[in-house]
Formats: structure tokens, C-alpha cells, sequence
């Protein structure tokens, strides 16, 4: 992986000081003579939202007109006309916009790209993805005999275990199991272990399971479980991907109202999507007035709103 796509923080601090732990050291030396905060809300590591993170899909779309949001719609050709870009769907429908965002995987980009732009495409089509399961166990707490005394755990590939991390949800974050029991995330297979998805679900139930029970002290059997593929969902910075991206970004200053965001870009959470996302926004805003003399068609009746760089209402913290 590229350390300095990935985790640019930890480059810069080994330029400055020399190495990582020096560096640490210094920042935790002006952590602790900077001033003290007192009033307004401190983020920890850990933030959600209360009911769940679809809520932050589900807030914009409740917030637009129903007839400009068109879900479930795969996009596979975007081309330029004299009347803006168009958009093709899946089902051979065409709507025209004057700016467009592609916040899809850069898989899914790359090939409504190809025609406009086929160097824009082999790039985005290069970037790519691994994959994981994500088994969610519930057990009684006092079936659990480790100290639940973090918010989980990474596995090293060196244990040559069959999981990849565990985090303890409902240790993490209110509301999401009952008092007396705890939820757990187990994740399985990634980059270095893709051959353990091709188990079957009840296989993959189990060895998550097993693996715990070993690690962390279970007795007996979870009272929930469930499963879920997260397929190509984790795109991969390998060593190159900060260059690629200079590239594409590049390559898109040709099309002023035309923005990429998501993950494949340059952060791989949530916070860097968002980041991106107000970006990508700004972008074909600053876009639009350049190219636009005239009103812009819009795909809805109303006009665009400015993006709302606030953050999300119902964002909560957690502290350790
Ligand atoms: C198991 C797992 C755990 C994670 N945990 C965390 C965490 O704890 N904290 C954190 O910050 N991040 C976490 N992440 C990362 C985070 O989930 C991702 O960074 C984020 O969801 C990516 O958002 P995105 O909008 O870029 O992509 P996506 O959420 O994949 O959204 C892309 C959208 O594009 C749509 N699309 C695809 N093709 C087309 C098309 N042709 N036309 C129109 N639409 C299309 C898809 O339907 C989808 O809705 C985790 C990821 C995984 C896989």
C-alpha cells in the first residue's frame, strides 16, 4: 500500500522528526502544553450517527423533491452535447444535467467515462478492490469471559488467524445492543485472504464464531448472527495511486462541470468521502458559473442548492 495515499500523516511526521516515534513524542508534547479546550463538542476517534449510518444517505434524500432522486438507476454512459452532459441508465433512459458528480467506485466510473475520456477510464478502471464478509455476533455478556476493555481488536497476518479485526459495537457506541449483551463486527478475508470468501455463508458464520470464542473466552453459542458480503467494496492505494490521482484530477480539469468523490479517491472512510464529496460540489458550482451566461437546465424544476458545509445534525460522539 502507498503510505503516502494512505496514511499521509504519518509520512509527513517521519520527514519532520525523523522517525514515527519521535514524531508522536512531539505531538504528544504540544497536545499537552496547547490549550486546554473546555466548552463545545469533543470528537473522539469514534463518531456515528444515531440510527444507524444509513441515516446519512437517508437525510439527503428525504431533503431533495422526490422526482429528482432516481434510485436504484445504474448510469452507464455519460456523454457531452451541446445541452449539457447526458446521462444514459441502464434502461436505455437519457436525462440531460449541466454539472455531473460520479460518486461511484471508480470501477463503476470508468466505464461511463470510456468514450469521453478513455486515458480517464484506464486510470479509474486501474484502481483496485478487495473485498471482505462482515459477520455481526451477539452473545450475553456473561458468556464473554476476556475483559471487554477496548474497542476491539486488528489481527496481525502474522497469528495466521482467519479474521481480520473484531470491533466491539455495542462497547463503542450506545444504543446498539441491550445493557446485558454485546454486538460484535467480525471481519473476514481483505487483500490477503480473498480465498476465504468463496466459503459458503453458514462456513463463514462458524469460523467467525469459533475464532472469538477462541480469542476472546466465549462460552456457547451467539444469540444473534448475521452475515454480509461487502464485494470489491475496499479500493486499494497501492504504491502509485497518489500519481494516478494526479493524473485524473488532471485529466478532468478539461471538464469544468464534471466531478469525481467516494472512496477511490483520496480517503478510504467516511470523512474523507464527505470531504470529497463537498469538493466535487464546490467544483461544478465554480464550474457552472465559469460556463453558464445563460440559467442552467437543471434534471429537477428547482434549482440547485449550494452544498451545506455543516456537519450532519444528528452526529454524535462517543468518548473512549
Ligand atoms: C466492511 C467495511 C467497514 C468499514 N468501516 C468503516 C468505518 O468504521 N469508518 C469509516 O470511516 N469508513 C469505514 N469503511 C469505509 C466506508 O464504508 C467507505 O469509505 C464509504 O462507504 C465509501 O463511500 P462511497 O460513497 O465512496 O461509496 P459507496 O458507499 O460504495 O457508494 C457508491 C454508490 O455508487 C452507486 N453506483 C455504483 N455504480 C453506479 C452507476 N453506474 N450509476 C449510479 N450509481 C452507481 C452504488 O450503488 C453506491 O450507492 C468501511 C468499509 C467497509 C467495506
Amino acid at each position: 500500500m502507498s503510505v503516502a495515499a494512505t496514511m499521509p500523516r504519518f509520512l509527513e511526521m517521519e520527514r519532520k522528526y525523523g522517525s514515527l516515534i519521535r514524531g508522536m513524542r512531539a505531538s504528544r508534547r504540544t497536545q499537552a502544553s496547547g490549550p486546554q479546550k473546555h466548552g463545545g463538542a469533543r470528537y473522539s476517534q469514534f463518531m456515528t450517527l444515531r440510527g444507524g449510518m444509513s441515516r446519512l444517505i437517508d437525510a439527503p434524500r428525504d431533503s431533495l423533491p422526490a422526482e429528482s432522486v432516481h434510485l436504484n438507476t445504474p448510469i452507464t454512459k455519460l456523454t457531452r452535447t451541446h445541452r449539457g452532459w447526458c446521462l444514459e441508465d441502464r434502461g436505455g433512459r437519457r436525462r440531460v444535467a449541466d454539472a455531473v458528480v460520479i460518486a461511484s467506485p471508480a470501477r463503476h466510473a470508468a466505464p461511463m467515462l470510456r468514450r469521453l475520456d478513455p486515458r480517464l477510464a484506464d486510470q479509474l478502471a486501474s484502481i483496485e478492490y478487495a473485498s471482505c464478509a462482515v459477520v455481526s455476533l451477539a452473545f450475553r455478556r456473561d458468556q464473554i469471559k476476556a475483559p471487554l476493555n477496548a474497542f476491539g481488536f486488528v489481527v496481525p497476518h502474522v497469528e495466521r488467524r482467519f479474521i481480520l479485526s473484531c470491533s466491539f459495537s455495542s462497547e463503542k457506541y450506545e444504543g446498539r445492543a441491550p445493557g446485558d449483551t454485546v454486538l460484535m463486527r467480525v471481519f473476514i478475508g481483505g487483500a490477503m485472504q480473498q480465498s476465504l470468501l468463496r466459503m459458503p455463508d453458514e462456513q463463514l458464520l462458524e469460523l467467525a464464531h469459533w475464532e472469538v470464542a477462541d480469542l476472546l473466552d466465549i462460552d456457547g453459542d451467539p444469540i444473534m448472527r448475521h452475515l454480509t458480503r461487502q464485494l470489491h467494496a475496499m479500493p486499494q492505494y497501492h504504491v502509485g495511486h497518489t500519481r494516478r490521482i494526479a493524473e485524473i484530477t488532471e485529466r478532468l480539469d478539461a471538464h469544468p462541470t464534471l466531478a469525481l468523490a467516494g472512496s477511490s479517491l483520496t480517503g478510504v472512510g467516511v470523512p474523507g468521502c464527505i470531504a470529497s464529496g463537498k469538493q466535487a460540489a464546490a467544483r461544478v458550482l465554480a464550474g457552472l458559473h465559469q460556463s453558464t451566461p445563460t440559467p442552467p437546465t437543471t434534471m429537477s424544476s428547482r434549482p440547485p442548492s449550494p452544498p451545506s458545509l455543516s456537519p450532519p445534525s444528528n452526529a454524535r460522539v462517543v468518548s473512549p
